[in-house]
């Protein structure tokens, strides 16, 4: 059982039915729909049958949906602009009915105050960069710093800032709807940018009675700067690279990533890192020795999940890509998994004197696994938090906590209604449950952790059991 959680994105390559059926044989815990991309006719088909594929084949495969966020882009073009250092484009605010050459135009007014002259604009994350010579109320004027071809509607960021723009747009909002109407366990919050907008989703989440957990993407400049009162907000955070390497000095990003791990790690909230780590195998069957490196030190950091994009979604090698991310990470994890000392000198181990009970006697009587009895997912999460050496399979107290502890790093969840009046039946129900699929013997070494009605309300059972 691979520890790291693996998120693909959804996209033309794999939304068919028996293709999610293959990202699910292969090791997806988390199905990502990117709201960037496609309407909700095709979210709702690619739901379902993801819903179908975990009901047909006794799969959990949660369901997060991203939002497009306020992405500034650059207009439509009658055919690819081919740029040379030095040529002039012009970016404008202005809607015309046809655009002169050299000209096009920016899906957002604002754009005008954010910039300044000198400042240096990003085409998709550094493709081709502008640099602002001359501004007037209606119009950037820009000079090409690379050779390049500009297509229609690229992404655009302005390096060492954030544009202003409101975190959550109009269509956002319409997809926060979709999102709950269809019952989707993640909500990514693109462009999170501070405490006060996460909580602002997360009290219209309550008013609707959605169980939707929010991911706040860290990606901009105002969000590394804020990042401390996102996490805190926040179930969880994705480590957006994208993003965040064309508003950061690129050289500044695997120090944000590994800061933003450890203080997810340290505060006990799911931490997914995320954008090219396969870049190369949405044209290659093979990864470079780069990025095999790459998910090797976010495995090693021990995020809780490590995520695919354009790989998945619209690459050559949807599946092989998927295959390798499984690899490395289960080839980094037996690096670690076998010292029994790691839990106590790794600084990133939050203190619940519970969790780390029991994660401390699994870890030295080498345990099979630490089965935890949870409710609401909270005493499986804290268990995690400490990243024990033995599995962790949960048994929730409903299916949708089933579904969102996909999330949480070393964790195997499943569903089981509890029996109020004896816990011990249920942990029996449990335990047998596990041996008929294969995942307990006779003779394994076990930890239960219960917050189930076991002995009194309020009393939490930490136990040792062997396997008879
Ligand atoms: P995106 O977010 O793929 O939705 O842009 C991820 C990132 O920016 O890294
Ligand atoms: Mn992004």
């Amino acid at each position: 059982m691979r520890r790291t959680k693996i998120i693909c994105t959804i996209g033309p390559k794999t939304w068919d039915k028996e293709n999610i059926l293959k990202l699910a044989k292969g090791g997806m815990n988390i199905a990502r729909l990117n709201m960037s991309h496609g309407d909700h006719e095709q979210h709702a088909r690619t739901i379902s049958y993801i819903k179908e594929v975990n009901q047909e084949n006794g799969f959990n495969v949660a369901i997060m949906l991203d939002s497009k966020g306020p992405e500034i882009r650059s207009g439509d073009l009658k055919e690819p602009l081919p740029l040379k250092v030095g040529d002039q484009l012009i970016l404008t605010t202005q809607t015309m009915p046809a655009y002169p050459d050299y000209t096009t135009q920016i899906n957002y007014d604002g754009f005008i105050n954010d910039v300044e002259v000198g400042d240096v604009i990003l085409v998709d994350g550094g493709m081709i960069n502008l640099e602002v010579v001359q501004k007037t109320d209606k119009d950037v004027i820009t000079k090409a710093l690379d050779d390049g071809k500009l297509t229609s509607r690229r992404h655009l960021n302005i390096k060492g800032k954030s544009a202003q723009l409101p975190p959550i747009t109009d269509k956002d909002w319409k997809d926060i709807d979709f999102a709950i109407s269809q019952r989707v366990d993640f909500f990514a919050l693109s462009f999170a940018n501070g405490g006060a907008v996460v909580n602002k989703l997360k009290e219209y989440l309550t008013e609707k009675n959605s169980t939707i957990k929010i991911i706040s993407k860290i990606e901009s400049t105002d969000a590394a700067i804020n990042m401390k009162e996102i996490v805190d907000a926040s179930d969880a955070v994705m480590v957006a690279r994208g993003d965040l390497g064309a508003e950061l000095p690129i050289e500044d990003v695997p120090m944000v990533q590994t800061d933003i791990v450890n203080y997810c790690r340290q505060t006990g909230t799911p931490v997914i890192v995320a954008t090219q780590l396969l870049e190369s195998m949405m044209v290659y069957p093979t990864p470079t020795r780069a990025e095999v490196t790459d998910i090797y030190y976010a495995v090693k950091q021990r995020s809780d999940c490590i995520m695919m994009s354009g790989e998945t979604a619209g690459g050559n090698y949807p599946f092989k890509a998927l295959q390798v991310m499984d690899t490395v990470a289960r080839r980094t994890e037996q690096e670690f998994l076998s010292d029994k000392t790691i839990l106590l000198n790794d600084t990133n181990v939050p203190k619940n004197e519970m969790a780390l009970g029991s994660a401390v006697i699994a870890n030295n009587i080498e345990a099979k696994a630490i089965i935890a009895f949870s409710l609401t997912g909270e005493t499986a999460a804290l268990i995690s938090q400490c990243r024990p050496n033995s599995k962790i399979y949960a048994f929730a107290g409903t299916p949708e906590v089933q579904k969102q502890l996909n999330i949480n790093w070393g964790v195997e969840s499943f569903f089981l209604p509890f029996d109020d009046n004896d816990p011990e039946k249920t942990v029996q129900q449990a335990i047998e449950g596990l041996k008929k699929r294969g995942m307990l013997e006779v003779g394994d070494k076990i930890v239960t952790v219960s917050n189930i009605r076991a002995y009194n309300e309020s009393v939490l059972a930490i136990q040792f059991r062997l396997i008879n």
